[in-house]
Parts: structure tokens; C-alpha cells; sequence
């Protein structure tokens, strides 16, 4: 067992203790069965928010309306999680009911994908009512019960069913793949933040071509606000070699290939944060621009090198050219400029005050820049003897 699961051992041994039943489930179990890496234990127990809150002594009640309790222990935190079922999705997205159950089955048959709904006791067995372990075996993502029920009840299933394709390399049935394309249309009630989270993995997954492949496939990008009108664009993406890039770089990848004029708006809708937005804003003009920034010293300086190797690749990917060998190019270029930040400059503004005794006013920052270019391109050293009498021989002083 993973030392993750080692360590929440005596959680669930305390549960049981007080006389009610606990289990690891979801991702965890189901990655540990396929051998990925685990990140997180979700555990599940007979036990009510109230009886958990009664046997630990730190908990956070971070969603006690659905059952959750956050407990605090001294080498981690574990959300625990009573039994529950869910029924009447009036609005496609909440249930309108959640009741508390007892049985741990019945807890198992609410999760949306047969890998996702097993459970595995304290000593590493597992509880498999709806046959996860055949369906992992097979490399199949099969929902627990009838398809179009289980996304009717809740599209965002859909759009986990595609990026599971994508993280796991994973197929979808006809049966499931023809439901995605009958109840796409629910799409529209769900938050765009959850689709966001849905879709950052999906673009990160290691099958991620596979995986958007399906999003249009499945016509799933026609309810995605944004993406509706973007299917000749999603299909080129799944073309181009886009394995070794970021989600960010493939973001203005996206936005490049469909010819956004509006980035910051676009991502605004899709809620990226501000500051991913404007390095993205960045990287996009920059991997536009008609002759490779790496060629201009101060286009390299100015855009920095962890944004000059994002708008390099992407640039790459849009020009048929070596996505590693821009990169390559473009780390070299950078290790090379004189400066890599304005703080470097021999010179400040308070020099160029002291010495032309002209107020103070954009000229400065004019100046600075006009400096910073001369030195970038080796045409003046870096040193404010040498700076002064540049200046002067230029008729600038
Ligand atoms: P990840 O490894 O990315 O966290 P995960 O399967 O653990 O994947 P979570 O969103 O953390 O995904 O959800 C935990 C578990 O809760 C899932 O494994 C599944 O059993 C259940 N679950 C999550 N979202 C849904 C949903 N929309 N409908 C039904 N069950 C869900
Ligand atoms: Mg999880």
C-alpha cells in the first residue's frame, strides 16, 4: 500500500473503534489499483458529520451540508466523508436531496465511473460492487448505471468522462460516447469553473490528443462557452505536437490558432486567474510576433526567460519548427544577454538626472530604455564611465 495510505490507517482504525465503518474510496483507490501515483485519500464512513466531529478533536467543517469533514491530524489533514445518496438533479449539476446512509454500497453507486466507485478497507481490500477492477483491467470508463441517467443527472460526468480519457489513455464505449452526444446540451447548466478544472486536466493528461480528439468527437465543445465555434481550431490542436506543452502554452496555442483578438476577455469568461491571463496575454504576443523575439535582444529581455520558453515553443508548434530546439535556442539567447534585468543596469535614473539637469519626466524612462538596448546589443559596456561618454558621443548629453 502507498505510505499515503499508511499513514491514514489509524484514522480509520479510530472510526472503527467508535463503532461505525470506514474506507478508503475514489481516485486514490482506483489510481492505486492501476499503479499511478496517488495524490490525496479520500475517506468514506457510516459515521455522520456530527459522530466524526465527536471522535477527533480538530476538524474544519469544510462541506458538512454534504458530509464532509475536514479532520486535522499532526502529519496531515483528510477530508471524511459520510455515506450518502443523492437523488432528484432538478437544476443538472446539485442534487436536491442528500441523504446520510449507512451503507457503504449504496455510497459506492452515487460516483460516476465503475473505477470510481470502489472502496479499499484499512489491510488493502477491495470492495468492488460495480466491477471498477474488470473495467480498469479492459481499459474502459464505464459509468455506474445507465449512461444518459448518470449525465443527466449530472453533465459534468461528461466532461470527467473525456478528461479521464485523456489522463488515463482509457476508451469510452459506443453506448457512452453516443450518450455524450445526445446530452452535450446539458453542458449549459454547469459552472464554466468546474468545466475549467475539468478541462485544465484534460489538456494536461498524458493522452491528451485522445482526449480532445473525444471533446469533438463527442461535440461536447459546441455547449463550452468560447470553444463552440472553435472545432476546426480543436482539431487542428490535436495534429500539432502539442505533448510537451504547457496547459498555458497550449491555451495561446488555441488562441493563436483560432485567431482570438480578445485573449483577455476569452479567459476572463473561462476564469483563469489575472495573473495566468496576462502571462498568457504575453506569451501569445510574443509568439505572434512576424520574426522570432529571440532574434531581438530586448523583445528576449523584456519578456523574461520562463515566459521567452513558453512563447518559443508555442511559436514552434505554429511554424512546424523543433519545439526542443527552440526551446533550446531560446534558453542559449537568454544565458547570453549582457542584462536580464533593468536592477542590473549600471546606471539609474538618478544618474541621468544628475547629469543633464533637465526635470524629471518620460525622457528618463526613454533614456534608460535607449541605454538598455545599447547594452543588450553590445554597442556600449555595461559601466557608467563608459555609459556617460556613450551618451554624449550619441548627442544625447
Ligand atoms: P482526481 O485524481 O483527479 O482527484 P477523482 O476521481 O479523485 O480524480 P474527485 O473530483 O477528487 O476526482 O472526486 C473524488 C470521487 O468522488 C471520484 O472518484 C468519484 O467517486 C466521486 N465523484 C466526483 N465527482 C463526481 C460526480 N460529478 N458524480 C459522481 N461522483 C463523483
Ligand atoms: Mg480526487
Amino acid at each position: 500500500m502507498d505510505s499515503l495510505f499508511i499513514q491514514a490507517v489509524p484514522i480509520i482504525e479510530r472510526i472503527e473503534q467508535a463503532g461505525y465503518e470506514a474506507y478508503f474510496v475514489g481516485g486514490s483507490v482506483r489510481d492505486h489499483i492501476i499503479g499511478r501515483a496517488i495524490h490525496d485519500v479520500d475517506i468514506a464512513t457510516s459515521a455522520t458529520p456530527g459522530e466524526i466531529k465527536a471522535i477527533f478533536p480538530r476538524t474544519v467543517d469544510v462541506g458538512i451540508e454534504h458530509g464532509t469533514v475536514l479532520v486535522i491530524e499532526k502529519h496531515g489533514s483528510y477530508e471524511i466523508t459520510t455515506f450518502r445518496t443523492e437523488s432528484g438533479y432538478s437544476d443538472f449539476r446539485r442534487p436536491d436531496e442528500v441523504k446520510f446512509v449507512r451503507s457503504l454500497t449504496k455510497d459506492l453507486m452515487r460516483r460516476d465511473f465503475t473505477m470510481n466507485s470502489m472502496a479499499m478497507d484499512k489491510k488493502g481490500n477491495i470492495i468492488d460492487p460495480f466491477g471498477g477492477q474488470k473495467a480498469i483491467m479492459d481499459k474502459r470508463i464505464v459509468t455506474v448505471g445507465d449512461s444518459y441517467e448518470r449525465f443527466y443527472e449530472d453533465a459534468l460526468r461528461m466532461m470527467r468522462a473525456i478528461r479521464f480519457v485523456s489522463q488515463l489513455g482509457f476508451t469510452l464505449d459506443l453506448e457512452t460516447l453516443r450518450s455524450l452526444q445526445e446530452n452535450g446540451a446539458l453542458l449549459k447548466h454547469i459552472a464554466i469553473e468546474r468545466i475549467h478544472a475539468e478541462f485544465e486536466k484534460l489538456l494536461a493528461g498524458p493522452y491528451r490528443v485522445q482526449g480532445l480528439q473525444l471533446f469533438v468527437q463527442s461535440e461536447l465543445y459546441k455547449y463550452i462557452p468560447r470553444l463552440h465555434n472553435q472545432k476546426a481550431t480543436l482539431k487542428q490542436l490535436t495534429a500539432l505536437p502539442i505533448d510537451t506543452l504547457s496547459v498555458s502554452e497550449i491555451w495561446a496555442l488555441l488562441l493563436i490558432q483560432g485567431h482570438v483578438e480578445d485573449v483577455s476577455s476569452f479567459l476572463r469568461d473561462w476564469r483563469l486567474p489575472v495573473k495566468q491571463i496576462k502571462a498568457i496575454q504575453r506569451v501569445v504576443f510574443f509568439a505572434n510576433k512576424p520574426s522570432s523575439f529571440v532574434e531581438h535582444v530586448y523583445d528576449l529581455f523584456e519578456i523574461g526567460l520562463s515566459e521567452g520558453v513558453q512563447a518559443a515553443k508555442v511559436r514552434a508548434v505554429v511554424h512546424g519548427d523543433s519545439v526542443s530546439d527552440a526551446e533550446a535556442l531560446v534558453r542559449k539567447k537568454y544565458a547570453d544577454l549582457v542584462i536580464k534585468d533593468m536592477s542590473e543596469l549600471a546606471v539609474g535614473g538618478t544618474d541621468l538626472l544628475a547629469w543633464r539637469n533637465v526635470n524629471p519626466g518620460p525622457w528618463v524612462k526613454e533614456y534608460l530604455q535607449m541605454i538598455v538596448t545599447a547594452v543588450l546589443k553590445r554597442e556600449v559596456e555595461n559601466d557608467k564611465q563608459k555609459i556617460k561618454e556613450w551618451l554624449v558621443q550619441c548627442n544625447l548629453m
